[in-house]
């Protein structure tokens, strides 16, 4: 495995919220709350969970859209919390998002040549002649032709918005991409070539993906890694392969009984956990899973498990010993 890229410690993101209008108290929602993952460079880790799990909120943390409540973000040995200035503006070169929804991400006002060229006009690289020039290229990366350069978004598919998006992304050459819900506003049927284009841009250009998703199944098409998310916190991390043989986390079961059998090689049947999502702003005592896990000991409901390897490279919080 190659060197460590990204190095979250104790990452946390509280978000004041007013309570109801007869109590009137505020409460905090805790979207990220203690995190601690690193990402190797080269790689793919997966950011798997339901919605509302805190993990679209870290990957805003990661790319320096949000400022964290507490904890650090060490990217390539230097905390990017300290970064303003010229030292940020070197860093949002380095590291890109691709958003969610293709539909909404681009401004209809602007033509796709204008809004691939946009990060180059930004940080000022290349004159007129030769951003033209890097804008064609990017369109050619990406599957698009330099002619769809003057067309507008509403021109487009959802699946070439999406290629737009990525060349925007791709602009700047980062070395580090978060992809949040890259592929989950597309056909199925167009999420497929988009995954492979990513997976392909990834060896071309020597990428590091945090890929983003609430579908376990295109996260294991994805990732190398698998970090599983519940309330704010980090429930199972393991390589891909592990999570989808032998998963550990009662809430891993859960979402991979929802993926085809056909993909995830085990014969699951759907498990369907008791209980509702607990409100994140008053999450219960003890293991946050406990109102929904089916295998809930008495000591889940006073302790919380913290995320400790169980076997090689295989992080679990969970009191069971599997
Ligand atoms: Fe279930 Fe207990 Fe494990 Fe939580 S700690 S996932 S409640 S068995």
């Amino acid at each position: 495995m190659n060197s460590t890229l990204l190095d979250i410690k104790n990452l946390k993101k509280h978000f004041p919220v007013r309570g109801g209008l007869l109590s009137g108290k505020r409460g905090i929602v805790r979207a990220v709350d203690g995190v601690n993952l690193n990402i190797y460079r080269g790689e793919t880790l997966g950011l798997v969970g339901e919605s509302g799990c805190g993990k679209t909120t870290l990957g805003r943390l990661i790319t320096k859209l949000e400022d964290p409540t507490e904890g650090k973000i060490i990217f390539d040995g230097n905390d990017i919390l300290d970064y303003s200035g010229p030292k940020l503006k070197e860093f949002r070169k380095k590291v890109q998002l691709i958003f969610q929804d293709p539909y909404t991400s681009l401004n209809p006002r602007k033509s796709a040549g204008a809004i691939v060229g946009e990060p180059l006009y930004v940080h000022n690289m290349a004159n007129e002649n030769g951003r033209k020039e890097q804008i064609a290229e990017l369109m050619a990366v990406v599957g698009l032709s330099r002619e769809q350069m003057e067309r507008y978004p509403h021109e487009f598919s959802g699946g070439q918005r999406q290629r737009i998006g990525i060349a925007r992304a791709l602009a700047l050459k980062p070395e580090f991409v978060v992809a949040d819900e890259p592929v989950s506003a597309l056909d199925v049927s167009i999420q497929a070539q988009i995954l492979n284009l990513l997976k392909d841009l990834q060896r071309d250009f020597n990428l590091t993906y945090l890929f983003i998703s609430h579908d376990l199944s295109v996260i294991g098409h994805m990732s190398d890694r698998i970090a599983v998310m519940y309330l704010g916190k980090l429930v199972e991390l393991a390589e891909s392969r592990k999570i989808f043989e032998n998963p550990m986390h009662p809430y891993t079961e859960v979402l991979l009984s929802a993926v085809p059998v056909k993909e995830s090689g085990a014969g699951t049947k759907r498990i369907i956990p008791t209980g509702d999502i607990p409100s994140p702003i008053n999450p219960p005592a003890g293991c946050f899973f406990h109102p929904r896990c089916r295998y809930k000991m008495d000591v889940c409901e006073k302790i919380e498990p913290e995320l400790a390897a169980k076997s090689d490279n295989h992080s679990v919080a969970c009191h069971l010993k599997k």
